[in-house]
């Protein structure tokens, strides 16, 4: 999500005459985009801001804290970070342009934080990368008990039909060849009576569209006429993002999530039957205030279960001002314990299907120079593959997987 914020800044500043650099010591504006969803996160983001003071010495240079984190701490920012000049929410970009000239003409600094059902209609940013995203809705309403996105970001809110069409065109003409449509809970979106499945086939008919993806599904809103839609659009990439979150319903329950262990296992199931080459991948927070280790054991028994592609793993982080605060957190030792195990216990299940990509072909869009040699692509469910040789970005080739370098398929053009 903010990396498609980022994108919108970026545009909305190239408007203003402002161009992008690489490294801030060319740069006379840097913004820094935050999040706020952990504290880890929040405390990367003041660290890396409270670097940036001998940066902003140069009385020429505009300081922007931006974003989730900006939304949140605005108090903190304006009263500890005083070399910051503009500290702007995530519906504050708009008129970003002007606010940079504002800070500039004026010496003066800058606050808005306030959350205005913005969805960014009408700006469409150019797609930098041969994959980017689209936000389809913005912010959300389901107050899971431990998150703080419905509180930074507002409730949700779904844009128009036309205008995503209209993003979506733009990027294919721009050279863009793989699109995520993006919301906290895609399943949410509606607008004049279409819904996501809708939406979903819409997008997919625009012509010369390469592939088309979706961000976040949550499983109490996955609606199976996404299936249907999936199975007929041949562009529509067979990857879905679940976060189970938890495999214990009482955990389930006190999260606020709204579905059940079963309910979830159901869905996976029906996915599976109808999509045999499904990839499926989730989030899942360990240590929720009051799991026990029998409950942490019924998450890991999921994992087993479904042996997901993918997962991201992340420890329970308490958030001020969301309904799970108020609860006593588990020991440190704990939760580092089971993050460890969990982390030890999914890693094993990705080398293993990794493992068994060895011989089969893949249908890859290469992307970037990998990091050390060769070329970078993604295969349809959206694992990264590597050629050791030098392939345009963009281009589309059949690869056969002949090796696995850690956790990375390596492959030959078949
Ligand atoms: N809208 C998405 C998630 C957005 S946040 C959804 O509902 O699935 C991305 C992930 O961060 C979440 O899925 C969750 O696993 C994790 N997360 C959110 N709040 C957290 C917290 N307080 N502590 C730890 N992880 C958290
Ligand atoms: Fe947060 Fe839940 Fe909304 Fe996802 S669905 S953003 S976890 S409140």
């Amino acid at each position: 999500m903010n990396k498609n914020d980022s994108s919108i800044i970026i545009h909305l500043l190239n408007e203003n005459g402002y161009e992008l650099v690489q490294d801030p010591e060319g740069a006379d504006i840097l913004l820094v985009n935050t999040c706020s969803v952990r504290a880890h996160a929040e405390d990367r983001a003041l660290g890396y801001i409270s670097t940036l003071k001998d940066w902003r010495k140069n009385r020429n240079r505009i300081l922007g804290v931006v974003g989730c984190m900006a939304e949140r701490l605005s108090g903190t920012l304006t009263k500890d970070y005083q070399f910051v000049d503009l500290i702007l929410g995530p519906d504050a970009y708009r008129n970003i342009g002007y606010l940079i000239k504002e800070v500039s003409d004026k010496g003066i600094r800058i606050v808005e934080t306030s959350l205005d059902n913005e969805t960014y209609c009408g700006i469409y940013p150019a797609g930098l990368e041969i994959s980017t995203f689209i936000s389809i809705t913005r912010g959300c309403s389901n107050f899971c008990s431990y998150c703080v996105v419905p509180y930074v970001r507002g409730g949700v809110r779904s844009r128009p039909v036309q205008d995503i069409v209209k993003e979506v065109e733009n990027l294919v003409s721009g050279g863009v060849k793989d699109i995520t449509l993006l919301g906290q809970n895609v399943n949410e979106y509606l607008y004049q009576g279409i819904d996501f499945a809708k939406l979903l086939k819409i997008c997919a008919l625009v012509p010369k569209l390469f592939r088309l993806r979706f961000l976040t599904s949550h499983p109490k809103d996955f609606d199976e006429d996404v299936i249907e839609t999936i199975k007929t659009q041949k562009n529509i990439c067979e990857r879905f993002h679940l976060p189970l979150q938890s495999g214990c319903n009482r955990i389930l329950k006190l999260m606020n999530r709204k579905y059940t262990k079963e309910r979830y296992l159901d869905l996976i199931k029906k996915i599976k039957e109808e999509i045999p080459e499904a990839a499926i991948t989730t989030d899942i927070i360990v240590g929720f205030p009051t799991e026990t280790e029998e409950e942490f054991l019924e998450t890991l028994s999921v994992l087993e279960k479904v042996k997901f592609d993918d997962a991201y793993m992340y420890r329970y982080s308490a958030r001020e001002g969301t309904k799970a605060f108020q609860y006593e957190s588990l020991p440190e030792a704990e939760i580092k314990k089971r993050l460890r195990t969990l982390i030890d216990f999914q890693n094993r299940i990705i080398a293993d299907k990794t493992k068994a990509m060895i011989g089969k072909t893949y249908e890859v869009l290469f992307e970037a120079e990998a990091k050390k040699y060769g070329t970078r692509g993604k295969t349809r469910g959206n694992k990264d593959v590597i050629v050791e040789k030098n392939i345009a970005p963009g281009a589309v080739h059949e690869v056969i997987i002949n090796k696995v370098r850690g956790t990375t398929p390596i492959g030959e053009i078949a």
